[in-house]
């Protein structure tokens, strides 16, 4: 199991999840009954997060989520980004595999 995307924002997450749909990776979420209880706890507690139930998928699934964590108004997210060793593609820097090729940051 790996964490793949987590965002407070449910349109975002509804989009990630369509698209891995699309794709049959599988996926699972957690805290998605919690969204009714914004209001009352601190927004981290009722943030969803999807999860990949296979790392292998891990590589391809992070394509699916890059234009979702790669938003430049978004400072939280906008880390350093590296270059892979092995292709010399540019990762974002979220990703912990080269997205292009799979090798290890
Ligand atoms: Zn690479």
């Amino acid at each position: 199991m790996k964490k793949l995307f987590t965002s407070q924002d449910a349109f975002e997450l509804q989009a990630v999840r369509s698209e891995l749909d699309a794709l049959s990776i599988p996926y699972m979420v957690k805290n998605e009954f919690a969204s009714g209880a914004i209001g009352e706890l601190p927004w981290q507690d009722s943030q969803q997060e999807v999860w990949l139930v296979d790392d292998s998928w891990y590589a391809r699934a992070s394509r699916v989520i890059e234009p979702f964590i790669q938003k430049p108004n978004d400072k939280a997210l906008s880390s350093e980004d590296w270059i892979c060793g092995e292709c010399s593609e540019q990762n974002g820097a979220a990703f912990d595999v080269c997205w292009q090729c799979g090798a290890e940051n």
